[in-house]
C-alpha cells in the first residue's frame, strides 16, 4: 500500500468495509503512519494546523444523559450552570479570540435541541461574529430543517454534531437520543448547505472494534465531514465514565492515522483530551494527519493546554496556523503565527 493507491488517496470513497478499516488499524505502526502521512501531504500543507476557539454560550443543565458529559443535569459534577450568554459578551470573546489568531469561532450550547427563542439570539451571535471576519461554528444539539435553515441564513459556516462512538456501542453511552437522530441532524445540516463538523470520542471503554465502527460510520457518510474531531475522553468526576481505563496514546495516534486515510480531505481535529497528552503524542498525531486544534485555556467545561505551551510546541515543531479559508474579510486577520493552539471539549 502507498499513498498513490487510489484506495488511500481518493477523497470520494464512501464504501469502506469493516474489514478494510480493521486492516488499517492492524498495520504495523510505522506502516500505518507512513501511509497516513503520505495521504496527508497529498491534500494539505504538512506544517499547517487550523486553529479554532470554542466558547460555551450556555453551560450545563442539559437533559440528555451522555455518560461522558459534565453538562448533563443527571450527574453531580459541581459544574456551574450558566444561561445563554448575551450577544455582546459572545462577540467580545470572539473579538479577543481573533486577536489571538483564531480564524474560526465555535459556539457551544448544552441543549437537547434549541428552542425558537434561543435560536433567534444565537442567530444574532452568528451574524455578529461573522461580521468580525471569522468563520462560525455552532453545536446546539439536534436540529430540524427549519433550525438549520435559520442558522444557514444567519451565516453559520459549520455545525458540529458528533456520532460519538460506533452504532454498536452507542447504547452504552447515551439513551436519550438515537444514532439515527444524530444522522438525521447531520442530514439537515447538509441539506441546508452548511459544512459538517462530526467525529467522536475514544477512551470511553469501547472495544477496538468500536473505533473501527465509529470511523466506518463517519467515512461512509454521503459526504465526508469537512472537520472530524477525534476526542480523547476527559474523565470528569461525577460522570459515569469517570474511572474508565486510560487510553494508550499509541491507540489514539493510530485512530488519527486511520481517520486521515479514510477521509483524506477532511480537517482532522485534535480535540478534547489534549491537555492530558504529551508533546510527543501530539507531535505524532500531527504527523499522522491531525491538522486542526482548539486553542484557549478552556474548552466548554474542561481544561486545555495554555497558550504559551501551545505556542512553544508549535515553534518546536515548525508548525504555523493555517490561514483562514478564502474570505477577503479574513485576510485582515492578524497573522496567527506559530503560536496559537488549543484543544476541545466533547460536545454533541
Ligand atoms: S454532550 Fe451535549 S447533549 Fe450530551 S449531555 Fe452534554 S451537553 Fe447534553
Amino acid at each position: 500500500m502507498n499513498a498513490d493507491n487510489p484506495n488511500f488517496s481518493a477523497a470520494g470513497r464512501h464504501d469502506w468495509t469493516r474489514d478494510e478499516v480493521q486492516a488499517l488499524f492492524d498495520l504495523p505502526f510505522n506502516d500505518l503512519l507512513f501511509e497516513a502521512h503520505g495521504v496527508h501531504r497529498k491534500h494539505f500543507a504538512p506544517n499547517q494546523v487550523q486553529v479554532s476557539t470554542l466558547c460555551s454560550i450556555k453551560t450545563g443543565a442539559c437533559p440528555e444523559d451522555c455518560a461522558y458529559c459534565p453538562q448533563s443535569v443527571r450527574y453531580d459534577t459541581g459544574l456551574e450552570k450558566e444561561d445563554l450568554l448575551a450577544v455582546e459578551e459572545v462577540v467580545a470573546q470572539a473579538r479577543a479570540a481573533k486577536e489571538r489568531g483564531a480564524t474560526r469561532f465555535c459556539m457551544g450550547a448544552a441543549y437537547r435541541s434549541p428552542k425558537q427563542k434561543q435560536l433567534q439570539v444565537i442567530c444574532e451571535m452568528v451574524r455578529e461574529v461573522k461580521a468580525l471576519g471569522m468563520e462560525t461554528c455552532a453545536t446546539l444539539g439536534m436540529l430540524n430543517a427549519d433550525h438549520a435553515t435559520q442558522l444557514r441564513d444567519a451565516g453559520l459556516d459549520y455545525y458540529n454534531h458528533n456520532l460519538d462512538t460506533s452504532p454498536e456501542y452507542y447504547g452504552e453511552i447515551i439513551t436519550t437520543r438515537t444514532y439515527q437522530d444524530r444522522l438525521d441532524t447531520l442530514e439537515q445540516v447538509r441539506n441546508a448547505g452548511m459544512k459538517v463538523c462530526c467525529g467522536g470520542i475514544i477512551g470511553m471503554g469501547e472495544a477496538a472494534a468500536d473505533r473501527v465502527g465509529l470511523l466506518l460510520a463517519l467515512a461512509n457518510l454521503r459526504v465526508h465531514p469537512e472537520s472530524v474531531p477525534i476526542n480523547q475522553l476527559v474523565q470528569v468526576p461525577g460522570t459515569p465514565l469517570f474511572g474508565s481505563e486510560t487510553l494508550d496514546p499509541l491507540d489514539f495516534v493510530r485512530t488519527i492515522a486511520v481517520t486521515r486515510i479514510l477521509m483524506p480531505q477532511s480537517h482532522v481535529r485534535l480535540s478534547a483530551g489534549r491537555s492530558e497528552m504529551s508533546d510527543e503524542t501530539q507531535a505524532l498525531a500531527f504527523f499522522a494527519g491531525a491538522n486542526s486544534i482548539f486553542y484557549g485555556e478552556r474548552l466548554l467545561t474542561t481544561d486545555n493546554p495554555d497558550l504559551d505551551h501551545d505556542q512553544h510546541l508549535f515553534a518546536k515543531l515548525g508548525i504555523d496556523a493555517e490561514p483562514a479559508a478564502d474570505s477577503e474579510d479574513l485576510a485582515d486577520s492578524p497573522t496567527p503565527g506559530a503560536t496559537d493552539r488549543a484543544g476541545a471539549d466533547v460536545r454533541s
